[in-house]
């Protein structure tokens, strides 16, 4: 995870500048999602497909004052945090429960601190195991140690648990009245309906108009791509991730283990008594079709690590088949003046992965997903809320998006060159990593400055108590 390696880092900046624009320019932003109404008009007028369904369809129409799509990390904590400041808003998620899979997300202090701000740590504090420290090895000669670290030592005050996403998101969506989140409620497709608000139509036929509009709907945003996103770009690695379980208690010291192989490397942390979450990021030039069998995924993840130490092996063959999962690793950067604005006319705005996907390299996606949440509801709350009009409502969404663009762009591209060097092939470039730049010169501290994060507690408004 943690590299710190001033040149190799100067080189990869370069390149991957080079990288990104040739990116940006090769793929300028579609809609491919459903026309905005400015490009509808131009090409097909009034009697475009969309219009006419809005003009003619019978269904009943619902009107909300802040619709939020995603029953997401980013869309079940706006909503709580919205909550805890007196708004009230409907949440639509696409599956009929909540996210049942998906392992484990490791948390760090700004994670921590949002789920103070909203009320749920403590009750997920006293599920999860503290992590202490960082456990660096190589897969040669047995799985030598490069380096071990302690948080205490060398970051004191961090504050790292692994949580399974299951737990989380039902921790968050318990705060929440039963009635708010819609489930099997499928975004069809978007469209602007002037000073009236947005509509969204979903996949079974109704419509919602809403005054505001809180994308959530994570890395394949439907609505990210409606306000002309391009496609996240895939950064030709792959992760598989799985949670073993230990019904008679885990045997591990609470550690974060890190092994580096050349082109893949896997790592696992304890998660709570009885689970250990592990993981292997692997090159490969291209996704490869989408495997659904169970037993498959997992021969194929301990066929990348054959050999490897045997700490690791046992871990991964004490996960249930059905818990292992396979992921390309996808980002998205936001470049100043190529990428589209993150809200569009102080009716819609985008949150979490929807609008900044980035490789897990450091362990950020969901802890900005929580970060966001938080600085979006705040300034929609001092906005006035469903009560904000048009205009107050945009200089929220501005404010928010400034400020959390000058946090999360640099994050994106910080976790991106990460894993571009961590993914590194070549044999002598391992060999310095292993033999220099892990042993002398990782420093765990300044590596984790970006975990710093600060944020008041959000007071429940008296009616949500
Ligand atoms: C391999 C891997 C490891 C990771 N590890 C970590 C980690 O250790 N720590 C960390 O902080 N982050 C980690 N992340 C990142 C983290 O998983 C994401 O950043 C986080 O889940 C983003 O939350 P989100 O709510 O924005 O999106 P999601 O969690 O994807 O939620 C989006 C929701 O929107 C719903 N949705 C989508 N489309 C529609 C639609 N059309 N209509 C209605 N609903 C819809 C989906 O069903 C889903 O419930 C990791 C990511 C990967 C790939």
């Amino acid at each position: 995870m943690a590299l710190r390696v001033p040149r190799p880092h100067l080189l990869f900046v370069i390149a991957a500048v080079a990288m990104a624009l040739a990116t940006a320019m090769i793929s300028s932003p579609q809609l491919r999602y459903c026309p905005s109404p400015r490009g509808r008009h131009r090409r097909r007028g009034r009697h475009s497909p969309a219009a006419a369904t809005v003009a003619a369809s019978a269904t009943p129409r619902s009107e909300e004052n802040i619709v939020i799509v995603g029953a997401g990390v980013a869309g079940l904590a706006t909503a709580v945090a919205l909550r805890r400041l007196g708004v009230g808003a409907a949440v639509l998620e696409q599956g009929d429960a909540l996210r049942a899979g998906g392992t484990s997300l490791t948390l760090f202090n700004n994670g921590w601190r949002v789920l103070d701000a909203i009320g749920v740590a403590d009750e997920l504090r006293s599920k999860y195991l503290r992590i202490q420290g960082m456990r660096m090895r190589s897969p040669a000669a047995g799985g030598r140690d490069l380096r071990e670290f302690s948080f205490e030592e060398e970051a004191p005050g961090q504050e790292v648990r692994a949580v399974e996403r299951r737990v989380l998101l039902e921790m968050l969506a318990s705060k929440l009245p039963p009635s708010a989140i819609s489930f099997s409620s499928k975004l069809k497709s978007i469209s602007e309906q002037g000073r009236a608000g947005t509509l969204l139509e979903l996949e079974d036929g109704r419509q919602i108009l809403s005054k505001i509009v809180i994308g959530c709907d994570g890395v394949n945003s439907p609505i990210a791509r409606w306000m002309g996103f391009s496609e996240p770009r895939y950064v030709g690695h792959m992760a598989f991730r799985g949670l073993a379980e230990y019904a008679d208690g885990q045997p591990f010291e609470p550690k974060v283990n890190y092994i580096y192989g050349r082109g893949v490397r896997a790592g696992f942390v304890p998660v709570s008594p009885t689970k250990v979450y592990w993981f292997i990021c692997f090159n490969r030039p291209d996704p490869g079709p989408k495997i659904t069998n169970p037993a498959a995924l997992k021969s194929e993840a301990l066929e990348l690590v054959r050999g490897w130490p045997s700490d690791l092996l046992a871990v991964m063959r004490s996960t249930p088949e059905g818990a292992v999962v396979r992921t390309p690793l996808v980002d998205r950067w936001l470049w100043p003046g190529l990428a589209p604005a993150a809200s569009r006319g102080g009716r819609v705005v985008l949150a979490g992965d929807a609008w900044h996907p980035m490789t897990p390299n450091l362990g950020q996606g969901a802890c900005c997903a929580l970060e966001d949440a938080v600085v979006l509801a705040r300034r929609l709350a001092d906005a006035g809320g469903a009560g904000a009009d048009g205009a107050q409502a945009q200089a929220a969404m501005r404010a928010y998006e400034a400020e959390r663009w000058a946090r999360v762009f640099p994050l994106t591209a910080r976790a991106g060159l990460v894993g571009a060097l961590v993914q590194w092939e070549n044999a002598a470039v391992c060999a310095a990593r292993d033999g220099v730049v892990i042993p002398r010169l990782v420093r765990l501290g300044p590596f984790l400055e970006h975990t710093n994060f600060e944020c008041d507690l959000l007071e429940p408004a008296p009616q949500s108590t």
